[in-house]
């Protein structure tokens, strides 16, 4: 995927630069899907190595960085038997000697290295039978060092094993981006309206394009990898604009343009809290939007226990006010039945008519379902994937509601709201995992966002610990009495995966030691887990909701969603195996009601880094937001679920979070640019027109569905 400007030049087929040639052309295709000079010139370095500095081989311990060492090779030999022969050569200089070794390329590096010249050598040291050397360094003679240097820096291109063995490695790539650049046309195309690239103080396409490759500086290094960061950022979000313009100007939308008696008397005689201010603000710009004509696409944000239920219930009375349907769908039964049980009970002795449908709704009542939803003579739908599928024809949809949003693709959600015959529905995704500012804007550019950002009154803070085997005794002492105040427990195993036989193990294994310890006074568990059939499953749950048992022990089969406000513990054995997100999730089944909640964290002593980091900034904070941040820090963007099939380019230099500040500036640059001109008719704009033509014909249309 590329932004750079189409040219004759970058269109060149790769096997006519020299130093490339037609074999090496193939393996290029093959490996790096580099076919043209343009794809070469953005198969950027991955790092960029100051070569002014020389070790002394006596400085060198394990913990030294990638180092440069100038030195003369003394001995070649080779060790080993047949099958694992490696090749030593050793190093010295006026301090010590090291080994270098090899167990590839022995043949050609026996033919070419020569005992007794000078080499640089460059590679990380690690420690072997207490000794410290060098595996496969690169190497290179003194003598032919400088001319592959400019400035002090040098590039080093990421290469794959097979294109290596090929030959075909990082100085491979520097020489023929040597070639390349060097055949750059004088004047090249800009990818950026003038100005923008004046306002932003970019340095020119063509001057980021050489010091990417080939620095003179550390500086100038930094402002070309800016220039490029944000040429890559900005059309990423232009293209989510436009995404979005065409969506609020050209996709119709219903118009929900009465407050009806549904919503006046919910509103006045039924809602048995008051809304808090974020409800309340996020009310009304749904409102708005349901206004406008324009088909509303949203993201509702909100921490774990914020009240987005209520939020959607409201909205949905709107669209049924105005003689439409509304439907909310759930991720699992067991929370599509929580929503059905709640919002009948809320909606008690009203005139709206209410089903839910799921997996397991027997196909009587679900022919009756179907027909009603198609006569119009149903009003409110809840259920699970099953609303998805092609029997179930709406008769006027409205709005859809889609709960618990992560779990659902892309596709899903289209084939939702594809449901409603003529005009678009309404959508509003709610998610509890509260995604950053960077990654929502990166992921989800296009939507409208709404953000529950205040818990309603009287919640307490869920206290956070973090424990281990040696507590375990204390631990369960402490349950005990919690219990005997008449509270309720979860303890949460990791998922059972049908593979993991040993988490299976250990959820029953634990399971029988809970029971075990709880006999005395006859506290009664449940067990829930992904083997077991979705009847035995909600019949345990069944158990639990209603107090009949005591504590639960399950998988993350409970993640999502469940609320039994008077369960106020969660235990979460082998805590350090767990996301970020997934922990936070997790706590927040409890603290949904009057009680003091708490959360203990079960680990091994033996933590990684990341793993008591994560651990810690649960203890430390309840804020999801907080949370996500720190997620998104640990873990990288690309980890992060959805960032793949975003259906926009990938992001080549740009690394969020850290780029954070240039994903905004690009934003922001992008969004003036279509507020002055929307069409991108002016002159001065067409490069962004031509750009993004280009990026549309290279991805096939993707841009509707997301
Ligand atoms: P989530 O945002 O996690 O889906 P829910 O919608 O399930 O949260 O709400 C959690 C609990 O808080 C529910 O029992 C709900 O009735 C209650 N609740 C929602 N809004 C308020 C409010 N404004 N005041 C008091 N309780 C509220
Ligand atoms: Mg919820």
């Amino acid at each position: 995927m590329s932004y750079l400007p189409a040219s004759v030049f970058f269109n060149q087929d790769v096997k006519y630069l020299k130093g490339a040639g037609p074999q090496r052309a193939e393996l290029l295709q093959s490996e790096y899907g580099i076919k043209t000079y343009g794809d070469l010139i953005l198969h950027f370095p991955y790092r960029w190595v100051d070569r002014s500095r020389f070790y002394k081989i006596n400085e060198l311990t394990e913990e030294a960085p990638f180092v440069q060492l100038r030195g003369k090779i003394k001995t070649i030999s080779t060790a080993g038997d047949k099958r694992a022969t490696r090749l030593i050569a050793t190093l010295s200089d006026d301090t010590g000697s090291i080994d270098l070794v090899w167990f590839q390329q022995i043949k050609y590096l026996r033919e070419t290295l020569k005992a007794g010249s000078d080499y640089v050598v460059f590679g990380k040291p690690t420690a072997f039978n207490g000794k410290i050397n060098l595996v496969h360094p690169d190497v290179e003679l003194l003598a032919t060092f400088n001319e592959t240097l400019s400035g002090n820096m040098q590039s080093m291109y990421p290469t794959t094993e097979k294109s290596k063995g090929r030959g075909l490695d990082s100085k491979a790539f520097w020489r023929m981006q040597k070639n390349l650049i060097a055949q750059l046309p004088p004047e090249l195309d800009e990818c950026l309206p003038t100005t923008i690239i004046n306002q932003t103080k970019l340095i020119s396409l063509r001057q980021a394009l050489i010091q990417i490759h080939f620095p003179d500086d550390e500086r100038s290094l930094i402002t070309a990898r800016y220039r490029l960061k944000f040429d890559e950022l900005f059309y990423l979000q232009i293209q989510l604009l436009q995404q979005k313009l065409v969506r609020t100007h050209k996709s119709r939308g219903r118009v929900f343009s009465k407050v009806g008696d549904l919503f006046n008397t919910f509103y006045k005689q039924h809602l048995p809290f008051d809304l808090t201010q974020a409800q309340k603000r996020v009310l009304k710009e749904i409102r708005q939007n349901t206004l406008t004509g324009h088909q509303m696409n949203r993201l509702l944000q909100g921490d774990v226990g914020s009240g987005k239920t209520i939020v959607a219930l409201m909205c949905m009375l709107l669209c049924i006010d105005n003689g439409m349907q509304a439907c909310i769908m759930a991720p699992t039964e067991i929370l599509a039945q929580q929503h059905y049980t709640s919002i009948t009970a809320l909606l008690r002795n009203m005139p709206v008519s209410i089903a839910l449908l799921t997996g397991s709704t027997k196909s009587k009542e679900r022919k009756h379902i179907l027909e009603a939803l198609e006569n119009n003579d149903l009003n409110l739908i809840i259920g699970t994937h099953a609303l998805i599928e092609d029997q179930v024809v709406f008769a006027d949809l409205g709005l859809a509601v889609i709960d618990e949003q992560h779990r659902f693709g892309v596709q899903q959600r289209y084939k939702l709201w594809s449901k409603s015959k003529t005009v678009l529905p309404h959508v509003l995704v709610m998610t509890a995992t509260p995604i950053p500012r960077t990654l929502a804007m990166t992921l989800y550019g296009d939507l409208d966002v709404s953000i529950i950002d205040e818990l309603p009154p009287g919640r307490q803070p869920i206290v956070t610990h973090l424990r281990f085997e040696n507590n375990r005794l204390r631990v369960f002492g402490f349950l005990k009495e919690e219990i005997k105040k008449g509270r309720q427990v979860y303890i949460v195993y990791p998922l059972i995966d049908e593979s993991e036989k040993m988490d299976y193990m250990n959820l029953m294994q634990g399971y029988e030691a809970v029971v075990q310890y709880f006999q005395q006074p006859e506290y009664k568990v449940s067990i829930v887990h992904g083997k077991m059939k979705p009847a035995d499953k909600d019949f345990e749950m069944q158990l639990f909701v209603s107090g009949k048992t005591q504590i639960m022990v399950a998988t993350t089969v409970i993640e999502v969603g469940v609320n039994v406000p008077n369960a106020s513990i969660m235990v979460i054995e082998s805590a350090q195996r767990f996301g970020l997100s997934q922990l936070h999730q997790l706590r927040g089944r409890v603290g949904r009601g009057a009680y003091q909640s708490y959360c203990i964290l079960m680990a091994d002593y033996k933590l990684s880094v990341d793993a008591r980091q994560r651990l810690q900034t649960m203890c430390n904070t309840n804020d999801g937001f907080v949370i996500s941040e720190v997620d998104l820090k640990l873990r990288g963007m690309g980890d992060i679920q959805g960032t793949q099939q975003s259906g926009n380019m990938s992001l080549r230099l740009a690394d969020l979070p850290k780029d954070k500040a240039i994903l905004e500036q690009a934003r922001q640059a992008a969004i003036n640019l279509l507020e002055t001109d929307a069409t991108l008719t002016q002159p001065e704009n067409k490069v962004v027109r031509n750009t993004l033509n280009n990026l549309a014909a290279q991805k096939g249309n993707w841009g509707k569905i997301s």
